[in-house]
């Protein structure tokens, strides 16, 4: 299948770039719009990535907004599932969400093969990479993925890319969320805080890095990370156009080597008819 997606990690200038490009985007004059216009974008929960980023973008976009009449504002949502599906209803104007999740909302395929095809659903920009992380109790003597068969374990909540691809990967192991002896769905700003008080073993993430939502529970309890490795993830890159490996910076855990782990792309997407001319004037 064709790749979509770059095979290697970009460099830091990505983020910026990225940001001063949806920057530009809104701040080109708008002709003749005298009255203001709200924007809001869908991002994930309050400790995560995705909600820092849409926070930022929104500062830089309303910044300017004497210039432009943009008011932008962001939403904690469950996620890139959630968000796809809000665009759609037409209640967000935009969303982040990761690449798998994209892919699919598109072609109507995994988590999206009831809804059908969106084919009117369109991607603003890219910013960083997500890699699927793994962050396991010290004390659960986690060594790799396969470990946590009989775990408790942390699969994400309804609604998150995070979950969507989760399940994904554990259909390519050809098992499903039996595979753990609980598959907790909390929420990011709920898994640490339940890792660290041993109510379970591990918890699965699909987000950008640093983030603090891991840090905490490495620096608070001495939780550590986990190189999704093996013949599953290994056949989930080489198969879809969205996946791609990366290493995860061993900042959080410097005791342990990173290995290549299967990541994702965070996506900035809206729903074609948000998309006039207009804001892409003179960009
Ligand atoms: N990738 C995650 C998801 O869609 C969210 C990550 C974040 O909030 O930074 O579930």
């Amino acid at each position: 299948m064709r790749k979509l997606f770059n095979k290697s990690m970009r460099g830091k200038g990505l983020a910026l770039t990225a940001g001063a490009t949806l920057c530009a985007m809104l701040i080109a004059p708008l002709p003749a719009v005298a009255q203001q216009k709200f924007v809001s974008i869908g991002t994930g929960g309050v400790t995560g990535v995705y909600y820092a980023a849409g926070g930022a973008i929104c500062r830089l976009v309303n910044k300017d907004r004497a210039q432009h009449g943009v008011r932008c504002s962001v939403e904690s949502t469950g996620g890139s599932v959630f968000n796809v599906n809000t665009i759609k209803a037409g209640e967000l104007d935009l969303g982040v969400v990761q690449s798998d999740v994209a892919y699919n909302a598109y072609n109507g395929d995994g988590q999206f093969s009831d809804a059908g095809e969106f084919k009117k659903l369109r991607s603003v920009f890219s910013l960083h990479p997500e890699p699927f992380t793994v962050v396991t109790r010290k004390e659960a003597n986690i060594k790799e993925f396969s470990d946590l068969k009989g775990k408790r374990f942390n699969v994400g909540n309804p609604g998150s890319g995070t979950r969507a691809s989760m399940e994904q990967l554990l259909a390519e192991m050809k098992t499903d969320l039996s595979f753990f002896s609980l598959a907790s769905e909390l929420r990011p700003d709920e898994h640490g805080q339940a890792l660290c008080d041993g109510k379970i073993d591990g918890f699965f993430y699909g987000v950008g890095h640093p983030s603090a939502n891991i840090q905490d529970p490495t620096t608070t309890c001495g939780a550590q990370l986990v190189s999704l490795t093996g013949e599953a993830p290994d056949a989930l890159v080489a198969e879809f156009p969205y996946y791609a490996n990366v290493t995860i910076p061993g900042a959080y855990t410097p005791t342990i080597l990173m290995k290549p782990t299967p990541m994702v792309y965070w996506l900035l997407l809206s729903h074609q008819k948000m998309l006039p001319m207009n804001w892409y004037t003179k960009s």
